[in-house]
């Protein structure tokens, strides 16, 4: 499962709401890849990060994908240091306000417990929250657009010098290395 999960998702962001953007890849590019193409992609991805659900609707989906849509506008509008549009804020806030996901400690780790009513909403709500807590805390001015080519993928730069430029190191990174070694 968590291989078919790699083949199909990028799963190597630190930060869960622009793994969440990932589901788009190559954003920047002509072709931009969108990997949640259908309800059970979104249950795939949604199990992969610990917010299993039993059952996604074409709803839920729509749902999911505006929810992600807003959040990488609202973090590509701060990492151009620019205002976020007022209605994908009210988005990202109307998404958080609606989960009822609880955090619990399970054998020594984080787990998310979602209702039984509204499973869907919950996880939305979780990766809106973790969204909010990235866009609007401390370390605002460290969300980046990754200077991959074609990527535009959201990236917090942790870095001490805060001169991280990718996504990735092993994706985008090493593509920028290949193609300097290849030009000299
Ligand atoms: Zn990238």
């Amino acid at each position: 499962m968590t291989g078919d999960v790699r083949r199909v998702f990028r799963m190597d962001n630190e930060v869960l709401a622009f793994r969440f953007t990932a589901t788009v890849s190559g954003r920047a590019g002509l072709t931009p890849g969108e990997r949640l193409a259908d309800p059970a992609r979104l249950k795939m991805w949604l199990a992969a990060t610990g917010l299993g659900v039993t059952d996604v609707s074409p709803k839920d989906l729509k749902g999911a994908v505006a929810l992600r849509e807003a959040i990488y506008r609202i973090g590509s509008a701060i990492a151009a240091g620019g205002q976020p549009e007022s209605e994908d804020v009210r988005t990202l806030n109307t998404m958080a306000a609606a989960g009822h996901a609880k955090a619990a400690l399970e054998h020594g780790h984080a787990v998310w417990r979602l209702t039984e009513t509204t499973p869907v909403r919950d996880a939305l709500g979780v990766l809106a929250t973790d969204a909010v807590r990235v866009l609007g805390g401390p370390d605002r001015d460290r969300v980046k657009n990754c200077e991959g080519p074609g990527c535009a993928g959201l990236f917090l730069d942790t870095s001490r010098a805060a001169n991280r430029r990718w996504c990735s190191m092993n994706t985008c990174g090493n593509k920028v290395k290949k193609s300097r070694i290849s030009a000299r």
